[in-house]
């Protein structure tokens, strides 16, 4: 292509919200076979929220103090899951306070806040809550605590973990069958589910769906058209995973990822297809290394910063559609359609 075909190229894509960083990106999206999708954020709008809740020792931990357990431990945490089950603690306890549920998105000062929270990447979160239960603190579930700590009405620190089952088994807790099947059926809903573990048992578990994009079918549909293989790759679960995947019609599914092997995976489909043509397109910061190793990177304009850095093309409204619009653009350049 001419100089000038690139730089109309350029230009027509910009007049649609789509940057693209060079001449070297406009035309590696002209010869893609394979296209890789996050899932949240990405293929989903990344707004997860609370759709079920199920407690499993309502005598030891009520509703009101596993949510605030819960919560505590989240209250950190910028990760999506961990957003949605904060926002859904302060919806349930804090109705009566006169709180602009936008303004106090982020303000957690309704929460006891939890001490040593740590992030287990591609697992959840755990930290040391005071509780108000007289439940013993554990390890051991069933033992009785000391009469001092119980009786004199006296705070005492639970561990506290939030997250799938692979933390619950690093950690050493149990997953009781009843738990595990309430999970299963929630995730061949479309589901994720966090557990949430209070010294060392199960104390509840939450179901949260996030929305699919409502382009994102269509999209799928007109790549696959154009020849192009649909992957979609996550850090959730497989159950979970394979269920969105069908209703997009995503044959591929990479589930279970670990948070920095998206990349990997990229390069094991450039290894599978040689000469390149593998795209991803992705929003999170754990996805900027995976954007760097496709061939054609592409960030959701929404999505981080770190994204958005590492991709060679960024679609700033956001829409699933200016994937298309993009490689339709970079198709005309080099072909010299125009
Ligand atoms: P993705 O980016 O695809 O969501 P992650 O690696 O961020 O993947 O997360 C993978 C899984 O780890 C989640 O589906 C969830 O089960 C668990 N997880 C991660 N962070 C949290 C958190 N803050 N609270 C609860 N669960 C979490
Ligand atoms: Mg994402």
């Amino acid at each position: 292509a001419t100089p000038t075909a690139v730089m109309v190229g350029t230009g027509v894509a910009a007049t649609n919200g789509i940057l693209i960083k060079g001449a070297d990106a406009l035309e590696r999206a002209h010869s893609l076979k394979v296209i890789v999708f996050d899932k949240t954020g990405t293929l989903t709008k990344g707004t997860p929220s609370v759709v079920d809740l199920q407690l499993f020792t309502p005598g030891l931990y009520p509703l009101d103090e596993t949510l605030h357990l819960a919560a505590a431990a989240e209250a950190g945490s910028e990760h999506p899951l961990g957003r949605a089950v904060l926002g859904y603690a302060r919806s349930q306890l804090c109705l009566d306070a006169d709180l602009d549920m936008d303004a106090s998105a982020t303000d957690v000062s309704w929460i006891r806040p939890a001490r040593d929270a740590e992030t287990v990447p591609g697992k959840g979160i755990k930290g040391w809550v005071a509780s108000n239960s007289n439940a013993p603190a554990g390890p051991a579930p069933g033992k009785l605590a000391s009469e001092g700590q119980a009786a004199g009405g006296l705070q005492r620190e639970v561990r506290v973990l939030v997250g799938n089952k692979a933390l619950m088994a690093q950690e050493g807790v149990q997953v009781p069958r009843e738990v595990t099947s309430w999970i299963y059926e929630r995730e061949t809903q479309g589901a994720t589910c966090v557990l949430v573990a209070v010294a060392s048992s199960v104390a509840a578990a939450l179901a949260i769906t996030d929305p699919l994009k409502p382009e994102a079918v269509g999209v799928v549909a007109a790549l696959r058209g154009l020849g192009l293989q649909c992957y979609m790759v996550t850090g959730d679960n497989w159950t979970t995973a394979r269920v969105i995947a069908d209703k997009l019609g995503i044959l591929n599914v990479m589930a279970e990822v670990q948070p920095d092997g998206k990349a990997e995976q990229v390069k094991l489909l450039q290894a599978t297809h040689r000469g390149g043509g593998v795209a991803m397109v992705g929003d999170g910061v754990n996805d900027s290394p995976a954007l760097a190793q496709a061939d054609v990177g592409i960030a959701i304009g929404s999505g981080t910063d770190i994204a958005v850095e590492a991709a060679d093309y960024v679609l700033m409204r956001s829409d699933l559609e200016d994937v298309l619009t993009a490689i339709d653009l970079s198709k005309k350049t080099f072909r010299r359609i125009w």
